[in-house]
Order: C-alpha cells, then structure tokens, then sequence
C-alpha cells in the first residue's frame, strides 16, 4: 500500500499509506520505487506484529 506522487520533473515520491510517511524523495526508476517500498519497514505493521505476538504469548501462558 503505497501512494506514488508524481513530481513536476518527473521523479516520483512514494508515501507509505499505513505508516503516512513519505519513504522516498525524487526517485527516477520504477526499480527504484520498488526496492525502496520493499525494504520500508513499516512501524504500524511492527506494531501490529508485535501486538500479535504478544496476545499468542499470553494464551499459551493461559494454556499451562
Ligand atoms: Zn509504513
């Protein structure tokens, strides 16, 4: 889930739409675009995950 933003010189600005932040400025290529989008580490997607785990932990500590 990404928003690529055109710019008036043709690079692109891609803003990641969970976290809202702006990932990258005046990109040129779609590679570029993509390797950048793919390596953005999401803190709202961390997060989640974290929360995730942390309710699976608690039922296996109800469990015993
Ligand atoms: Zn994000």
């Amino acid at each position: 889930m990404y928003q690529r933003i055109q710019n008036d010189n043709g690079s692109y600005n891609t803003r990641c739409l969970d976290c809202f932040l702006t990932i990258a400025f005046s990109v040129e290529s779609e590679e570029e675009l993509e390797r950048v989008e793919t390596q953005h580490l999401c803190p709202e997607k961390v997060l989640a995950q974290l929360l995730a785990w942390e309710k699976a932990a608690e039922g296996h500590a109800a469990c015993n």
